[in-house]
């Protein structure tokens, strides 16, 4: 149907709907089962076995194929050339069990994947738009996917339009649908009926799924949804959640290949050093001593990859975002909670993230006289006290008041307690009780009372941009123009000041009411002037907000007063301790963003610089670029100066953070490296465009969300460093079994590897990447918020990383080998000598893990904090002890019982190493820590 050619009745008669009363509860429900939902067709998710597959193509699986085709090749050769049937049972069970071993472990993987791929699913469920709905008389806040055809909806400026509307009423109504058509520029709605063969971009009396309101508001009528919309004819399938790699899985990646073309080339070294040294030796190469070699490398190549890493990695991201969104910080992808980590610079809007957005008129000036107001909250009840304690006069204010009620959308109801509840614009609501408490009320106004007639014709909102609001009345056959706004965009404006009844030139009052002006700034009110201005019917009908919004005639001016969220004065605090740069962002006055900024401790003087929008205007890129890291207010600027605040942060190599809720912060929210928007008062738009909602609005949730980034990324690193340390072990326990061990050791001959390739495999997969997991569930070290940012692009083994993981690793690994040893001169047998390696490595890590968990040492962290780390270590060790035990383990792993006290000495002289370095350690951490106590003392002699 063409429903732009029709007329709104038909169209309502047709979908039958209501324009008053919106759909019932049981049409939408019918509605929503007959059409779906809301929503653009969906790639399907892969399907489970898929996404395990996929986990095969890991090149450790590629190593271990070879691993089960060698160990059949051996069960065959041994079945039916060298006749030895009890060899060739050990080498089909050997591969069994590493096939068993194998499918442990992905389904432990599979498991994490899909519990984090559903706290992720929950995320995004979270971030769905939402549209206001009339349903049932009621106009009610419903999930963009439950719109049905016959729907009336209610748009504003900075909401998406989801599913097609015909529209039944507009305000200057303009729509940015350039996704459909093309064109950037805004598109004016009407509600004329256009002709049948209008193409798309003409048809004004229709919106399209997908578009953006930029301004004005209108009411609308949905005809079409989900793939029936305009927009779902020409997409193809939606995208899913950005599964993107974040810059720390990225350079995981690359250091995964590195580590695996370094264990390519040891191999190769290996086998061939054997070769050769069994040539030399006995002059010929045997099967046995082939079967020994590959052994061998294969232990290494299973040795030296850190298999469980990129899995852990990005399971370790999501237990981020979840533990984010847990404290109302919900994030966009994974990269988010790493760049929050990072971040250098925090630049928050002021009213409503740091202030609490509990606007109150306490003063102001009309009529040349200065009144200080009384009263509670949204109470309408409240003197007007005058200054110079003369008495109140109405005549001073009356008209005043009427201005600032009808040049207003806000309104105050009581509840059923009969407290009063604010709706709308806050500010506009304080403008709204003020006038309540001399009972001059907007509805009874306009409701032509007596002899007063009064219409609003035109409105054209407040934006941050212009700083001001403009509506046009008619009253009693006159025609107003009525302006409110910022009293420095204002004064320029305005040519009159009324003054005793009487419009006087405003060059005799304009610094007095500067003066005014600025002692309200001073204490911390955000201050807007009140005009008006008669104009005629042919400019009521058509001038456009400039030329209404000048030739003012200056009614009065009012103080606001916003306090400060109490919270936010400790997050501040928390944030400069982290060398995170809180800056403040806003369209006050620069006196009333300095005298709050103080009071939250953003600044510590009062001469600390503000920068305002005018001289970021004058100012160069060069000019700016050297004041950035230094400013931390900036006052009356617009969404467009912060573009240029981040860019030049940037240069800087700063990691910003924005806040913003208006449309047009979207741009800015874009450039950002973490674009922060409102989850209660931010638009759609904003909302679209950021890495970061928060749903409580609140700047204290930016605070933890770093905190919570900090301590993921620190998680991340001590869960590498564990895992790779294990490597750096088992690597060097296996090679210098090939290059010391050159003769027999007792049972021990030269081809004897330090541990079997089920042992090494085993230790990677099971001892080691459970406790690795748990690592990442870690809360934070009390001092995550005392550090500086991490620097986003150094690389992971920076800071002492690689030093820590090849001495650490080196110090096991000789450890295991020296362990292997000595149980061969004991004159063990191969299986005891080459367990008592093998527990030696899971105890040594096992005691590792609890020193990898600090920055510090192992006596800095209560070690029983983490419960899935004491039960990940707690099964680790048992289940490592029982595969010695069992008959089952000890044919396939190759290992053998031992006695009680050999469990307890291994268990024992496991912890040496890292008791002692971390010993050691904590004595050189004490001593600096008290040496640079003592020159903390010196300076502040
Ligand atoms: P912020 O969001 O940083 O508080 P705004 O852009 O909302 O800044 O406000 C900037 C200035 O615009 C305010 O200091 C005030 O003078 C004026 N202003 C704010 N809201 C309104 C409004 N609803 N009507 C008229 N003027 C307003
Ligand atoms: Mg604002």
């Amino acid at each position: 149907m063409k429903w732009y050619s029709q007329e709104a009745s038909t169209i309502l008669k047709e979908l039958d709907t209501s324009r008053i009363h919106g759909l019932t509860g049981t049409q939408s429900q019918e509605r929503l089962e007959q059409y779906g939902p809301n929503e653009l067709a969906k790639e399907e998710r892969e399907p489970a076995w898929k996404m395990l597959l996929k986990s095969f193509k890991e090149p450790l699986i590629v190593i271990l194929l070879i691993a089960i085709g060698l160990a059949l090749a051996s069960a065959a050769y041994d079945f039916f050339v060298s006749g030895d049937q009890g060899h060739a049972m050990a080498s089909v069970y050997e591969a069994t069990a590493i096939i068993l071993i194998v499918i442990i472990n992905s389904g432990l993987t599979f498991h994490q994947t899909r519990s984090a791929q559903k706290s992720l699913d929950a995320i995004s469920e979270m971030r769905q738009h939402h549209m206001k709905v009339l349903r049932d008389n009621n106009w009610t806040s419903v999930s963009a996917n439950h719109l049905v055809p016959g729907d009336i909806v209610s748009v504003k400026s900075g909401d998406f339009i989801e599913g097609d509307l015909r529209w039944l009423k507009t305000s200057e109504l303009q729509i940015n649908e350039s996704h459909l058509t093309g064109e950037s520029d805004a598109i004016q709605k009407t509600i004329e009926v256009v002709d049948d063969d209008t193409e798309l971009g003409d048809r004004t009396n229709m919106g399209y799924s997908g578009s953006m309101v930029v301004n004005g508001n209108g009411i609308g009528v949905v005809v079409a949804t989900g793939m029936n919309t305009e927009l779902g004819k020409i997409s193809g399938l939606m995208q899913d959640v950005d599964d993107q790699k974040t810059p720390i899985e990225k350079s995981v990646h690359s250091l995964s290949k590195k580590l695996m073309i370094i264990a390519a080339v040891i191999i190769a070294i290996t086998i061939g050093y054997d070769l050769v040294k069994q040539l030399i030796q006995v002059g010929s190469i045997s099967m046995d001593s082939i079967g020994g070699i590959s052994a061998t490398a294969i232990a290494i190549a299973v040795a030296s990859i850190p298999d469980a890493m990129p899995v852990v990695l990005s399971i370790v991201l999501t237990i981020g975002a979840k533990m984010m969104a847990s404290q109302k910080g919900l994030v966009k992808s994974l990269s988010s909670v790493e760049t929050l980590g990072s971040a250098t610079y925090i630049a928050s809007d002021k009213t409503g993230t740091l202030t609490k957005n509990e606007m109150a008129v306490t003063r102001f000036l009309a009529n040349g006289k200065v009144y200080n107001v009384e009263g509670n909250g949204y109470t309408p009840i409240g003197d007007f006290i005058r200054d110079d304690g003369e008495a109140a006069d109405s005549k001073d204010y009356q008209r005043f008041l009427e201005v600032a009620v009808l040049n207003n959308e806000a309104e105050i109801k009581p509840d059923n307690k009969q407290n009063w509840r604010p709706f709308g614009n806050p500010t506009d609501v304080s403008l709204v009780v003020l006038a309540a408490k001399e009972k001059i009320k907007r509805d009874e106004l306009l409701e032509d009372k007596g002899n007063r007639d009064i219409d609003i014709i035109r409105i054209f909102p407040f934006d941050s941009t212009r700083k001001m609001m403009t509506v046009v009345i008619k009253e009693n056959g006159k025609y107003y123009s009525l302006t409110k706004g910022a009293p420095d965009i204002i004064k320029p404006l305005a040519k009159f000041a009324m003054v005793d009844g009487e419009a006087i030139g405003i060059n005799q009052v304009a610094d007095d009411i500067e003066t005014i002006m600025l002692e309200f700034a001073n204490d911390a009110l955000r201050t807007i002037s009140i005009t008006q201005r008669e104009i005629t019917r042919e400019q009521a009908l058509n001038a456009s907000s400039t030329d209404l919004e000048r030739d003012l005639t200056f009614l009065g001016l009012v103080g606001i007063i916003d306090p400060p969220r109490e919270e936010v004065k400790a997050s501040v605090r928390k944030l400069t301790e982290a060398s995170v740069n809180v800056v403040m962002i806003t369209g006050d006055h620069a006196m009333t963003a300095k005298a709050i900024a103080k009071q939250l401790g953003i600044i510590k003087s009062n001469d600390a610089r503000v920068i305002t929008g005018r001289e970021i205007e004058e100012m160069t890129d060069a000019q700016l670029f050297d004041e950035v890291l230094d400013t931390r207010v900036y006052a009356r600027v617009t969404p467009e100066h912060k573009q240029r605040i981040i860019k030049q942060l940037q240069e800087h190599e700063q990691v910003v953070g924005m806040t913003g809720d208006g449309i047009n912060d979207a741009p800015a929210l874009k450039a950002a490296d973490i674009g922060i928007a409102m989850g209660i008062n931010g638009t759609e738009v904003t909302k679209d465009a950021a890495d970061l909602i928060l749903l409580d609005d609140k700047f204290t949730t930016i605070e933890k969300s770093v905190e919570s980034g900090r301590t993921i990324f620190a998680n991340i690193l001590n869960f590498m460093r564990h895992e790779l340390t294990t490597n750096v072990a088992e690597v060097l326990s296996l090679l210098l079994g090939v290059f010391l061990i050159t003769s027999s050791i007792g049972n021990v001959t030269e081809v004897t590897p330090t541990l079997t390739a089920l042992m090494v495999l085993w230790v990677n997969m099971i001892s080691d990447s459970l406790p690795s997991f748990a690592l990442g569930y870690d809360e934070a070290e009390s001092d995550v918020m005392k550090q500086k940012p991490r620097d986003a692009k150094q690389s992971v083994l920076a800071n002492g990383m690689l030093r820590r993981v090849l001495f650490r690793g080196g110090v096991m690994g000789g450890m295991v080998f020296l362990a292997f040893v000595w149980a061969a001169m004991q004159g063990f047998t191969v299986a005891q000598s080459q367990t008592i390696a093998f527990l030696t490595l899971v105890f040594g890590q096992l005691w590792h893990v609890y020193d990898a968990r600090s920055v510090k040492t192992l006596f800095d962290r209560n070690p029983f904090s983490n419960s899935r780390l004491t039960l990940a270590v707690g099964f680790a060790a048992t289940s490592s002890i029982l595969v010695t035990l069992s008959p089952f383990f000890n044919n396939v792993m190759g290992t053998a019982p031992l006695s009680m006290t050999m469990y307890i000495s291994i268990i024992v002289i496991s912890a040496i190493p890292t008791f002692v370095i971390s010993g050691i350690k904590k004595l050189i951490w004490n001593r600096n820590q008290s040496n640079s106590a003592q020159t903390l003392q010196l300076d502040s002699e």
